[in-house]
């Protein structure tokens, strides 16, 4: 049994429908209408922490995007990208071993007000197509989706074996977990003016994430905040950074504010407890990019007791 269905739940689903269990999801929500659908979502480890696991599990989901990338159906796309930087770095960035090649980026691709920036390819990821292809992978694999919220896990591990909690931000009241805290993400979706880079600075945050037919202008971070109403003035003040990094979005179509609440964590917990629930929540920033490495330590936590 799997709690939640956004990309971490979906993750874990597959991997353990792959090794012959029998899976059933349980959700509140439908995977289009969880934070992982508002995800820009390029492939960074963004707001989660420890770095040597997150290190470690970025690199594995970079792995697997990479390869899922070759089918255009699931929606993902590797494309160059930069890392904007407003003062020059003393080292390379700490994730830089999950990527590869990461080099330094030249003065001509630094907007203005930027001093340095690291060059790099990642996946980027369509979600409102990941999610629904990685349902259909549940589905193919004899998975079936239950919608159905929880006030605690008891009735998972009453009707299960195995239970696996991907709750996301839910597993604050959920488990309870009062070390997940929600950090609110707002974004813009705007038709593609011909971007095809990603460009990101995590200080502001500021992103423009170009996919098939459309970008995501990004963003906020708003520490403990739960309103899920996209705020107009914010919006526009989006828009107006990312048209400083880029003037070609200055000019695009508006279609879509969407909010989201990333469940952040000291720590991702990936665990079995006491009780025989086995923990995969609490990505932060990152949850597309650890998606994979986390579900399948998750996976060999849940050893052979098929749930
Ligand atoms: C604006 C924004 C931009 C982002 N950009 C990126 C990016 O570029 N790259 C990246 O890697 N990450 C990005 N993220 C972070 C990413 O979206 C999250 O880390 C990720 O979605 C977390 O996935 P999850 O499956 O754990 O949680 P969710 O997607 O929130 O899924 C949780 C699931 O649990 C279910 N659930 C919760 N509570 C209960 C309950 N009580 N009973 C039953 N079911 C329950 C929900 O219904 C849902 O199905 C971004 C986030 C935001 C908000």
């Amino acid at each position: 049994m799997v709690v939640g269905a956004g990309v971490v739940g979906l993750s874990v689903a597959v991997r353990l429908l792959e090794r012959g269990a029998r899976v059933e999801i349980w959700t509140a929500d439908a995977p289009q209408a969880t934070t992982s659908a508002v995800a820009a979502a390029v492939w960074f480890p963004y707001r989660a922490e420890p770095r040597d696991r997150v290190v470690a599990w970025s690199a594995r989901t970079r792995a697997v995007l990479a390869e899922l990338a070759a089918d255009p159906s699931t929606g993902i796309r590797v494309r160059d990208g930069v890392e904007l930087l407003r003062a020059a770095p003393v080292d390379g960035p700490w994730w830089a071993h999950a990527v590869g090649g990461v080099v330094p980026a030249a003065a001509a691709d630094l907007p203005d007000g930027y001093a340095a920036g690291w060059v790099f390819r990642a996946p980027v990821v369509e979600m409102p197509v990941y999610l629904a292809w990685l349902t259909a992978r549940v589905e193919a694999l004899g998975g079936r989706l239950v919608r159905r919220r929880l006030d605690d896990l008891e009735p998972a591990r009453a009707a299960a074996g195995t239970v696996v909690c991907c709750a996301g931000i839910g597993a604050r009241d959920l488990v309870p977990d009062a070390a997940v805290r929600p950090v609110r993400g707002q974004i813009v979706r705007v038709t593609n003016p011909g971007v095809r880079r990603f460009l990101l600075d995590e200080a502001g945050p500021t992103y423009i994430v170009p996919r098939r037919d459309d970008c995501v202008l990004g963003g906020t971070a708003e520490e403990g905040a739960h309103d899920l109403d996209p705020d107009p003035a914010v919006a526009e003040a989006i828009i107006a950074r990312c048209a400083a990094l880029d003037p070609m979005v200055a000019g695009a179509r508006v279609l879509e504010h969407r909010v989201g609440l990333r469940p952040a964590r000291p720590a991702v917990r990936v665990e079995r407890d006491t009780d025989g629930v086995v923990h995969c929540y609490g990505h932060g920033g990152a949850g597309v990019t650890l998606s994979w490495g986390t579900a399948e330590d998750a996976v060999r936590l849940v050893a052979c007791d098929h749930g």
